[in-house]
């Protein structure tokens, strides 16, 4: 049965996209500017003036440079006195309104720069990410494309080549709805692949987070970062999705870890990426990759890049799998380039809400359509039943799918969810299918770990079946605390053969 899915998702924080090229020098005087006032004209007042002019756009580059860019700005914004017409110097300032956020303004003056001189090549690349950031995906495309095309040496220019795939994607899913709510993105944030989402009941979902120490640039303050960036979706949804960090790997249900190479990365411009399994509307396991070095030189990972980077992939882990249109959200598509500081809009937390409350109310339809799917979902089991007794386990399992499909309206309390995941699971198992057995059976386990109506013997099973999928994959620590789990719900049905089994399983993990 097709229950089981993985779902690669990319992710682009990104563009950004300074590479080398992206700022110019910092524009030099070339000869005097003619004073217009009706006084007789003083070449040497003229050269001080632009001397005085000069070193204030000078001293604003340098600290530029050094990200100090609310400093830089009115000492940079002196060029439009003395130097409009330099194309270079207007392709750095605009690069600076661009990262304080100020994204109308630096289009401005980055086409201002690129009329004066077409040929000034790291402009088309500023002028992509202020389009961008402010949803103008069809302009922010062929200021991209015009940026690949002008400069075919540049060693970055996959992180450009990224962002016009990822943009083109999103376009496309935006023509498909056009309509966009003010109030939330739910409607681009399932439209991929249908919805999903965690179960939500007794038990937190739980994290590990391994440790980025020995990774180039890795800081220990990005862990604190990252559970931050955890806790203010907790808040988010008034505390109805929880997280507990764990310090062992075993039994993680989301795993986050850093990396130092861009070749781990979905895309070559991702600040990071999730990969969500899930299994029917249920989701499995979460696994977050970030990076911890910047994607590009000349723009360096700080804690606001990195923050924004953590709250788009934690929303990407929760199950909002596509992208919202505007850069004020955290899980917008491209990148907002400004250095102000993440945080969740009112539309990601009305997203998020959306995400989760059919779960918490289980959809509504009529008693007529609920009675109908009981009668299936009832007779498609029986058949399950009557399958997996004659050794038919494919069409054992397709019909567990199908009897899945017939849950859906009853939310993810119902507790049949649960035991048809897990029986769909096991046939997985026992068929070799590694990929099916692992995601559904995790769905099911997550099902039954957050309800308490589940039924203590199949949730044993399922956890056994877990072990022994992990102890075959060699993944012992993993084998060890579904094991665990395991034996202590068999101990408490007082099943002693299930018992001295799982004993002698979890001697030899240890
Ligand atoms: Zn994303």
């Amino acid at each position: 049965m097709r229950l089981g899915t993985t779902f690669n998702f990319i992710v682009i924080l990104l563009i950004l996209a300074l590479g080398d090229g992206y700022f110019c020098k910092p524009a030099m005087a070339q000869d005097s500017s003619q004073d217009s006032s009706s006084k007789p004209y003083d070449p040497l007042k003229a050269v001080y003036a632009n001397l005085d002019h000069l070193k204030a756009y000078a001293q604003g580059f340098a600290l530029m440079q050094k990200g100090e860019l609310r400093e830089a700005e009115p000492l940079m914004s002196r060029i439009l006195q003395f130097r409009p017409e330099n194309p270079a110097a207007m392709q750095n300032y605009g690069f600076l309104l661009l990262r304080l956020g100020k994204f109308e303004e630096a289009i401005k003056i980055l086409n201002r720069a690129l009329q004066l001189d077409p040929g000034q090549v790291p402009a088309w690349g500023n002028l992509g990410g202020a389009y961008a950031s402010l949803g103008k995906i069809d302009d922010a495309v062929s200021a991209y494309k015009k940026y690949i095309e002008l400069s075919k040496n540049d060693p970055q220019i996959d992180v450009y080549k990224s962002m016009v795939t990822i943009l083109e994607d999103q376009a496309k899913r935006q023509s498909a709805y056009p309509e966009e709510s003010k109030d939330d993105y739910y409607i681009d944030a399932i439209s991929f692949k249908g919805k999903m989402n965690w179960p939500l009941g007794k038990n937190p979902i739980r994290v590990y987070v391994e440790p980025g120490d020995g990774k180039q640039d890795y800081k220990p303050l990005y862990m604190d970062l990252l559970k931050k960036a955890f806790w203010e979706w907790s808040q988010a949804s008034n505390d109805k999705i929880k997280f507990v960090f764990q310090n062992e790997s075993g039994g993680a249900q989301i795993y986050c870890r850093w990396t130092d190479s861009t070749e781990n990365l979905i895309a070559r411009a991702e600040g990071g990426h999730a990969k969500v399994e899930y299994a029917g509307p249920v989701i499995g396991r979460s696994d977050i990759t970030l990076l911890s070095i910047s994607p590009c030189r000349a723009m360096p990972m700080n804690e606001q890049f990195a923050h924004r980077i953590y709250l788009h992939e934690i929303g990407h882990a929760l199950g909002i799998l596509g992208h919202s249109r505007n850069s004020n959200d955290s899980l917008f598509c491209g990148v907002n380039l400004s250095i102000v500081d993440g945080k969740l809009s009112d539309r990601d937390k009305k997203t998020l809400y959306l995400l989760y409350q059919n779960q918490l109310a289980p959809q509504v339809v009529s008693a007529e359509v609920k009675k109908r799917c009981e009668k299936n979902y009832g007779e498609l089991v029986v058949f399950a039943e009557k399958a997996v007794n004659r050794g038919e386990l494919e069409a054992a399992d397709d019909l567990y799918g199908r009897a899945l499909k017939q849950l859906l309206p009853f939310g993810f309390r119902d507790v049949r969810l649960a035991t048809v995941l897990s029986r769909s699971g096991s046939l997985s198992l026992q068929m070799k299918k590694m990929l099916d057995a692992e995601i559904t059976l995790r769905a099911a386990f997550n099902l039954m770990d957050s309800n308490d109506a589940t039924d203590p013997e199949q949730f044993a099973s399922c956890c056994k079946d877990l072990g022994n999928f992990y102890w075959q994959n060699k993944e012992k620590s993993e084998a060890k605390f579904y094991f665990e789990r395991s034996l202590n719900l068999f101990k408490k049905l007082k099943r002693d053969a299930e018992v001295s089994e799982l004993e002698r399983s979890l001697k030899e993990c240890l």
